[in-house]
This record gives C-alpha cells, structure tokens and sequence, in this order.
C-alpha cells in the first residue's frame, strides 16, 4: 500500500470514529432523554392512577347519594301520599258531620266549609273560599249567619260565643252557631272555627210543651181562681157564721189553693219567658219602697212559721233605680219566699241593701237548712229542689230561682249565693242604676 493510500485510510477512519462518537453521545443523550420522558411517563401515570382512583371513588359517593336521594324520595313520596290519605280521611269526617263547619282566618277570610254547612246555606265551598265572609252580607242564608258571627266575635264574650239564629232559606231552620277561638302556642289568634247545630226539632218540641203548658195553666187558674173568691166569701162569713172546726179546714184548703194558684203563675211565667212574652216596663222606683211593701206582705208568713224578717235599711240614702216593678216584686217574693220557708221556726231572715257607685246590691240571708254543697251548682236550673227543701217542704216548684235569675239578668245584673247546709244562706244580687235591658 501507498503511503498518501495509507494516510488516507486513517483520515477515513478518524471520522468514522468522530462519526461513531457523535452518534455514540446522540444515542446516549436519547436514551437519557427517553428515560426521563419515562419517568415522566411515569409520573403521569400515576397523577393518572390517582385521578382514576380519586374518580371512581367519587362515582361510588355519586352513586351512594344517587341511592340516599331515591331513598328519600320514595319515603317523601309515601309520605305524602300518607298525609294526602289523612287529609281525605278527616275531609270526609267532617265532611259527615251532623254540624256544619266553617273555618275563617283572622281576617275574616273563609279557609274551609263543609258539606253540612253547604246544605243549611244553600251555597257551595268554592264560591266561599278565600272571600271575606262580609262578601256574602246579602245572602239570605250565609247573610244572617255571618252576621251572628260577627256579633259573637265583635263582643268577644267568653262564655257567651253561642247564639240562635232562624232561617228562612234554603229552608225554615233554626240554627245554634258557636264561634271558637283558632289559637296558636303563644297566643295569637290564628282564625276562628264556627259550628252551626241544627236545634230545628228541639225549637218545635219546646213550643209545643211551652204552648201545652201555657194552655194547660190558663185552663187551670180560672176555677182555681174562683175556688179561691169562694173560700174567701165563706171564711169572711159571707154565708153565716162557721164553727171553729169548719173555719180551721177552710183555711187549709185556702192555703191549698194559693199554693196552687203560685205554681201555676210560676208555670204561665216559665213558658212566658222562655216564648220571649215576658215584656218588660220601665220605671224609675226606689228599691227601699219596693222592699219594704215585700216585706208586709211577707208579715202574716213569718208570723205563722215563727221566723223573724228584719229589714236592715242602710244609712245612706239610695237613689232611684231603673226597673220593671212587677218582676222585681217578683224576684223579692221568690227570694223572701225561700229565705222564710226554708227556715225553720225561730229562725232569722234578713235584708239588706247596699248602694254603689254603678249598681245597688241586695242581699237575702236566713239561718235556714242551707244548701247541700253537691245540688249547689243546680239551684238555678228549671225544675230543681235540693232533697233537705223536698223534705221540709213538699210543695214547690223549682222554677223561682230560675225566674228570678232571668228576671236579674235582664236588667243587666247577676245573682249569687253563699250556703252551708244546717246553718243557712244568703243569696245576693245586683242591678246597675242604668239597666239596659236585653229583650
Ligand atoms: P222552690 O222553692 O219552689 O223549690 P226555687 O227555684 O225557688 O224553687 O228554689 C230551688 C231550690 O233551691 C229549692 O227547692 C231549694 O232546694 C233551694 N233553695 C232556694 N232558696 C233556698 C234557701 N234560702 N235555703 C235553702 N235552700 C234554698
């Protein structure tokens, strides 16, 4: 080999040796490059891995809430046809009722009316709901009715949310309308709920028992009437002088027959009050003169049981008051009456009289039989007698109380009682100088 051949081979090999090492050092750069694009890799999958993970997991909490949600909402779905079964199920109770029922809230506003209320008015819940009840002031049915309502709510007595009202449409009815008070927890007034019984039969039953009894009363007191003008001829010596004998059973039977007379005029005035005849006049009268005529007439009574009437006037002077005279004189008789012939011989009745600045105050106090502490809550009632009264005395009506009470309250006042049984009682009552009466 030539020597320019050799040199030359050994350039040819210098650069393939620089070749080789450039690539050499390429492929080592690239395999450094790939093994950090592999790490890189790497490390993305395992951000990929996590996200994965952290991906499912969420799913399977989706999933779970998914579940939780139709859960609760298949139990609000029974829940609610629950409630919707209940509210039919009390729809149709009241809807059964005998009453009918109306519901407004605190602005006058109808809520609810049921059936019942549907056919005494003659008007249809959806033409009532939500409107004022004021809307229906014409109507001949609702018109009365609601009015009543008003009246009853505007007076706001609380004892006295019941009242009767008649109507003529759709039907002749008479209803008892009580109002009561929708209240929530801490007081307020929510609404009011108002019931309307149809008291239709027991108003036709009453009149005709008042009117039977009224009837009956008339016929009675006529020849009792002239039983009693007979005896009194007689006793009087009328028809020549009587033995001591025959004068002692005339008076028996006289006395039988005021007592009967009595009973029949308590009768007649039961079935006047209670038929709204009961009519009262007005006067001006000074009660000490009122008082004071009841008590000489009560004279020969006292004289006879041996019990002793004082009547203690008070030392100021008493103004004149407003009153029907004849049924005060008959609140008088009745009071005195009982105070005397529930007393026994050697007793002690008392009246006293005591004015205030708004009313005057009478009380009737006797050291009779008393009250047992179990009838007390019915001495007013129509009809009643305590079993000691029975037995002491036979006769009466148990209807003077009763009449007295109605008599008292019409002139505006209230009548009370204190008793012990054996030791006596004292019943009181009062009536403002300005009665205004309520017919
Ligand atoms: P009557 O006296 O005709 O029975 P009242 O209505 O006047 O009817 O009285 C009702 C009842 O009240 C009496 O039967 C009696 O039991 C009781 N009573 C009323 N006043 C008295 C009194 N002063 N003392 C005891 N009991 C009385």
């Amino acid at each position: 080999m030539s020597k320019q051949s050799t040199k030359l081979n050994i350039v040819n090999d210098k650069n393939i040796t620089d070749e080789l090492k450039k690539s050499v050092a390429l492929l080592i750069r690239r395999d450094m490059e790939l093994a950090q694009i592999r790490q890189e890799q790497q490390g993305r999958i395992g951000e990929l891995k996590k996200i994965t993970k952290a991906l499912i997991q969420r799913d399977f909490e989706l999933n779970q809430i998914k579940l939780l949600l139709q859960d609760a909402l298949t139990k609000s779905d029974i829940a609610r046809l629950e409630l919707e079964r209940e509210k039919n199920k009390v729809e149709a109770i009241i809807n059964s009722l005998n009453d009918g029922l109306i519901v407004v809230d605190d602005q006058m506003k109808i809520i609810f009316a049921n059936r019942r209320l549907e056919m005494f008015c003659g008007i249809k819940f959806q033409e009532l709901q939500y409107k004022p009840i004021d809307v229906f002031a014409a109507h001949p049915a609702m018109g009365p009715v609601f009015r009543l309502i008003r009246m009853i709510i505007d007076e706001r007595a609380e004892n006295e949310n019941r009242k009767e009202v008649i109507l003529s449409y759709p039907q002749e009815r008479v209803l008892q309308v009580t109002v009561s008070y929708l209240i929530d927890q801490l007081g307020n007034v929510l609404g009011f709920i108002i019931s309307l019984h149809d008291i239709s039969r027991e108003k036709l039953i009453e009149r005709m028992k008042s009117e039977f009894v009224s009837i009956t009363a008339h016929q009675l007191r006529t020849p009792l009437s002239a039983i009693k003008w007979v005896l009194k001829m007689i006793l009087e010596g009328d028809e020549g002088p009587l033995s001591l004998g025959q004068k002692k059973l005339l008076e028996q039977g006289y006395e039988s027959n005021e007592r009967m007379i009595a009973l029949i005029n308590d009768l007649l005035n039961l079935t006047r009050l209670e038929e709204g005849r009961f009519l009262y006049k007005f006067s001006s009268v000074s009660l000490i003169d009122l008082i004071s005529q009841a008590v000489i007439n009560f004279l020969p009574m006292t004289k006879k049981s041996g019990v002793e009437l004082i009547f203690e006037q008070p030392k100021e002077k008493v103004p004149n008051i407003e009153v029907d005279v004849e049924k005060l004189q008959l609140v008088f008789q009745n009071l005195l009456d009982n105070a005397i012939r529930y007393t026994p011989a050697g007793g002690k009745v008392t009246i006293s009289i005591r004015p205030d600045k708004l009313y005057i105050e009478v009380a009737v106090k006797d050291t009779g039989i008393g009250i047992p502490k179990d009838k007390q809550s019915r001495i007013f009632d129509k009809f009643f007698r305590a079993d000691n009264a029975v037995k002491l005395q036979t006769e009466g009506s148990g209807l003077g109380l009763f009449i007295a009470k109605n008599i008292i309250e019409k002139h505006g006042g209230s009548v009370w009682f204190e008793s012990e049984e054996s030791k006596g009682s004292a019943f009181y009552f009062r009536i403002p100088y300005d009665s205004k009466i309520e017919t």
